[in-house]
């Protein structure tokens, strides 16, 4: 469905301008592709209420070459539902399994309040 991106108003198909700001009307569609970064393309490989342990794993994933972002309740742009004080480590699709396997090794190699 055609729609406006200046007023947000749906026309009909066949509409192409938006006659009350004589914008050219986009499809539905393309309004939902966030500009920067689609959520679709990436998934949350860990969770955590503690600053450092996600700065660490981010640090970790990009020298090995996986790209990482973090997102907290200070990202407006990301819903978060829920708990508010929990961090998130993101990652991109393919790059998933990679960074699952990276982080299990890596708290197997710092092993939290573990020791006898
Ligand atoms: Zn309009």
């Amino acid at each position: 469905m055609p729609v406006c991106p200046n007023c947000g108003y749906e026309y009909i198909e066949g509409i192409t301008f938006c006659p009350d700001c004589n914008q050219k009307l986009v499809d539905e569609s393309m309004l939902e592709q966030p500009e920067e970064w689609s959520e679709k393309d990436w998934q949350i490989v860990f969770t955590s209420s503690e600053d450092y342990e996600i700065e660490m794993l981010k640090d970790n994933l990009e020298s090995a070459g996986i790209a990482a972002m973090i997102l907290s309740q200070k990202d407006r742009n990301f819903p978060a539902p829920g708990d508010f004080s929990i961090i998130k480590l993101m990652v991109k699709n393919e790059d998933v399994p990679a960074a699952l396997t990276f982080i299990q090794e890596t708290m197997k190699k710092n092993p939290e309040e573990d020791e006898e």
